[in-house]
């Protein structure tokens, strides 16, 4: 059966990852999973993400506890289930770092620092746990859905990163050094471009790593960017994927077919899914999901304007004209044969299938689609039975 042995370093650098949160010396940040970590990192933070924490309840299925507790302060269950859940979590002073890592819970914050450029939910989630630490909160509010992002846009973001640094300098007791910050945008840029080349070995036929496999790998560029940890990570990991490559081992000996996913992952089907697809030949070759860590603007030369730029243009942050351009561009350099579109019932940001973007993309590439219902944690809003038939169709009319 087919194994990316790099799996293990990648487990060992998440545990080292949480458990040096453990540390109470440490100041700590947290911070949205698009947001200005490096910045954050340049005063010394350790950053706590709470989406990662969210996707960590989704996974463990642990989301459908805790997602009532958050409806008892009146949070709706039609919101966001990354914020239901952890928020629930908290509340139930519950969370499976504790039987990982031996946590109590995700460390606490001296900092809380957020960016809408994804959804204005993370003002709401990260400004409750602000009241509830008693710790300041700062926010990043970026110009929405942009078709392409123009100098004043980043001039406009570059401005609101600078106005967070006597926040950071207080919080963290360090003064600002551009050279730090300089630093850490390099090896966020480093890691980032080897993230991406990751992505892309799934190019080839047969492909070295699945959609699925990706979701578990990308927790360092997530949690670690700027880090020399995930530059040697994805190091070792490309190097594998590129030798498997060259040998023509993928996880699939033969592809009948290759699928885009879009959207949200559902975390607490990724197996059951993953085998789905594997059972039929079908491979589950890209997403725009693991793409989303993808920044190709950081420059250590221009650290302020060139992470506006990074963090603004990303995908979920675009008009629908822009997306169906990438998109398009995708279908074309993975070769792809159908789009599943995955319509997060509490994620209408990072859903793309209701404005008939399907149904537009296929009369532009050719390419076959389909929308199927969930949700990234909240199993109540997905119908397996009938989401396997229609993949099975899917797969089966393309195939022919
Ligand atoms: S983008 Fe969606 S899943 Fe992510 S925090 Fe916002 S509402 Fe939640």
């Amino acid at each position: 059966m087919y194994k990316i042995e790099t799996t293990k370093l990648m487990k060992k650098i998440m545990g080292d990852y949480f458990l040096g949160m453990k540390d109470i010396g440490k100041k700590i940040a947290w911070c949205t999973s698009v947001g200005p970590a490096e910045l954050l990192r340049s005063f010394g933070f350790e950053v706590h993400f709470p989406e990662n924490h969210g996707a960590l309840l989704g996974a463990t299925r642990t989301a459908g506890d805790f997602i009532p507790e958050a409806a008892k302060l009146g949070y709706s269950s039609n919101i966001c289930s990354y914020l239901t859940a952890d928020v629930g979590s908290y509340l139930k002073k519950q969370t499976p770092l504790s039987e990982h890592y031996g946590l109590n819970g995700p460390p606490k914050p001296d900092l809380i620092v957020y960016n809408t450029n994804q959804c204005r939910e993370v003002q709401d989630w990260l400004t409750y746990f602000a009241r509830e630490f008693n710790c300041p909160v700062v926010g990043i509010t970026p110009p929405r859905y942009i078709n392409e992002i123009t100098k004043d846009e980043i001039d406009d973001v570059a401005t609101q990163f600078k106005a967070m640094i006597p926040i950071c300098e207080q919080t963290s007791g360090n003064k600002f050094e551009i050279d730090n910050f300089r630093e850490v945008i390099r090896l966020s840029k480093e890691a980032t471009d080897l993230w991406k080349e990751v992505l892309w070995t799934a190019s080839s036929t047969p492909s070295p790593i699945s959609f699925f496999d990706a979701t578990i790998h990308m927790g360092p560029i997530v949690v670690l960017r700027g880090t020399q940890i995930a530059k040697d990570y994805y190091t070792t990991l490309l190097e594998e994927l590129t030798g498997n490559v060259d040998k023509g081992i993928g996880f699939l000996e033969k592809e009948k077919c290759r699928i885009y996913w879009e959207g949200m992952p559902i975390w607490g089907k990724l197996r059951s899914l993953s085998d789905l697809f594997l059972q039929n030949d079908a491979a589950v070759v890209a997403s725009t999901y693991c793409n989303s860590w993808v920044f190709d603007a950081f420059d250590e030369k221009d650290p302020f304007e060139s992470s506006a730029k990074a963090y603004t243009e990303i995908f979920i942050n675009r008009s629908e004209k822009a997306k169906e351009k990438i998109l398009a561009g995708l279908i074309k350099d993975f070769r792809i044969d159908g789009v599943i579109f995955h319509e997060a019932k509490t994620c209408f940001n990072n859903s793309n299938a209701s404005f008939g973007m399907p149904a537009r993309l296929k009369e532009k590439t050719g390419v076959e689609t389909l929308i199927i219902e969930g949700d990234l944690c909240d199993l109540r809003f997905f119908s397996e039975e009938q989401s396997i038939i229609k993949i099975e169709t899917l797969i089966e009319q393309i195939s022919s």
